[in-house]
């Protein structure tokens, strides 16, 4: 029997505790934000029901990571569920434990599937186990410099060296010739050090620009799962998206099916539960390879939204209680029922000067006045006039989203839209983001991972 939430406690911050508690508020769930001593005066703590300082003063990223203070308020206020959102706990197994050790359930996969697939290398593993094609490489981590040599002499350059804990690009180094390969693979191991306190470190052949697609997925606890169709997220810079949209217009039927099979043969071997989404690139021989699964929410939820009509984070909320997709709370009675409507694009405005190597801007936003109106759907963060853009988070200010019949006019909107926007004190990305959406290439849906780094005169 299902068990419907009184209280959800949001572990984030930003937009997407802004989007979670948008959906509790919705299933007429009461919510409990934790913030930052930095985040004092942010917009989302606002919106909670009620809200709680944590962290002390233990750092503005460590305040939302300190497992045991969020779990002890979550009991302390008698909270049902926690939301991680996306980042700082979302794909941790061990608060997935501790929520568990302490009754509270997480909206999420459960941990043993978080082990399974939260590694790349696993991961991999296993999509090879179900039959899932992958980029071939070494499927364990490196363990010295004599043996990533003995790799790069069997194997043509180029190389693709990524971290087994991998996330936002961090750990990664394409490497093109013996002369970068030992450097190369000192400098990923220490940013992975770095940034997942583990320097495993594995290989893969590079893709020359490929493109990215990636698939959502819906798992209920009864073993059922649907996808609900792809995402086109070519358009990155150092592997970081910036615009993403549905449908992949540029994808042929016969591998957008391809893709969307593996996806589910991938999540149906692993026990898949709730949300997540299965990465995949496409090389220029239209060849599919899995390269990762994330078993949270994604920052591009919100275009296959608006394209299926589905509401994800209630979804996952409802998965969580215990809902079966079919039942009349989640209304998914199969996966034909899913009907794809239009054409969604997602512009991630971010405070980030594009004529300076995107380098984050903070400070006082002296105006911001943002474009809505018909098609247009507005995932903002902290950004309103007077509010204070702080240096130590993601650099996200709000999320552009279109929906049309069109792709073409899917493209007008959130180019409106984009342009509309006014944002004095702070600099953004929005010229950059206009000239990606007023290229040839981007109109066709033809844009590769490559787009990027081959057309300097975005940046202008
Ligand atoms: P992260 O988890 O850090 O985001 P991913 O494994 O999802 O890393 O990869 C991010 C991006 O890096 C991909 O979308 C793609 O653009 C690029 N990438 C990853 N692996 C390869 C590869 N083997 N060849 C070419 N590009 C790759």
């Amino acid at each position: 029997m299902p068990k419907k939430f009184k209280r959800v406690l949001v572990a984030n911050r930003g937009e997407i505790a802004i989007r979670v508690i948008r959906a509790c508020q919705e299933l007429g769930i009461r919510t409990v934000a934790i913030y930052s001593e930095e985040d004092k005066t942010a917009l989302f703590k606002t919106k909670a029901d009620e809200a709680y300082q944590i962290g002390g003063n233990k750092g503005p990223i460590e305040a939302y990571l300190s497992i045991n203070e969020i779990i002890d308020l979550a009991i302390k206020k008698d909270v049902d569920a926690i939301h991680p959102g996306y980042g700082f706990l979302a794909e941790n197994p061990e608060f997935v434990r501790k929520c568990q050790e302490a009754d509270i359930k997480f909206i999420g996969p459960d941990a043993e599937i978080m082990d399974k697939l939260g590694d790349k290398i696993q991961s991999k593993i296993l999509a090879n186990k179900f039959g899932v094609p992958t980029i071939p490489g070494l499927e364990r981590p490196i363990k010295n410099e004599d043996e990533i040599k003995e790799f790069a002499k069997k194997n043509e350059y180029p190389l693709m060296l990524k971290a087994a804990a991998g996330g936002g690009g961090r750990g990664m180094r394409i490497v093109r010739s013996d002369d970068e390969l030992i450097e190369s693979f000192r400098d990923a191991c220490e940013e992975a050090r770095k940034a997942f306190g583990v320097d495993d470190i594995f290989v893969e052949k590079y893709l020359e620009n490929p493109k990215h697609i990636e698939v959502q997925i819906l798992g209920d606890e009864h073993g059922n799962i649907v996808h609900l169709y792809e995402r086109d997220c070519s358009i990155q810079r150092r592997h970081q998206k910036i615009v993403e949209f549905t449908p992949a217009i540029a994808l042929s039927e016969k591998k957008r099916n391809e893709i969307l099979d593996d996806a589910i043969k991938l999540c149906e071997g692993a026990g898949y539960k709730n949300a997540g989404t299965v990465e995949f690139l496409v090389d220029k021989y239209d060849n599919h390879y899995f390269i990762e699964v994330n078993p949270r929410i994604q920052v591009e939820h919100t275009v296959s939204e608006m394209v299926t009509g589905i509401d994800i984070v209630q979804s996952q909320i409802l998965i969580a209680e215990g809902y079966r997709l079919d039942s009349p709370q989640i209304d998914i009675k199969s996966q034909d029922a899913i009907e794809v409507r239009g054409y969604s694009i997602q512009c991630r405005v971010t405070t980030e000067d594009p004529t300076n190597n995107f380098i984050p801007d903070t400070g006082k936003l002296d105006h911001y006045r943002t474009g809505s109106g018909f098609g247009i759907r507005l995932d903002g963060g902290n950004g309103y006039t007077g509010s204070i853009i702080q240096p130590y988070y993601d650099s996200l200010l709000v999320k552009t989203i279109s929906w049309s019949r069109t792709f073409e006019d899917a493209v007008r909107k959130v180019l409106r839209s984009v342009e509309e926007m006014k944002v004095r004190g702070v600099k953004t990305n929005a010229s950059f983001l206009i000239n990606v959406l007023n290229h040839e290439d981007f109109k066709k849906g033809l844009c590769d991972t490559g787009f990027i780094e081959n057309n300097p005169d975005l940046f202008n």
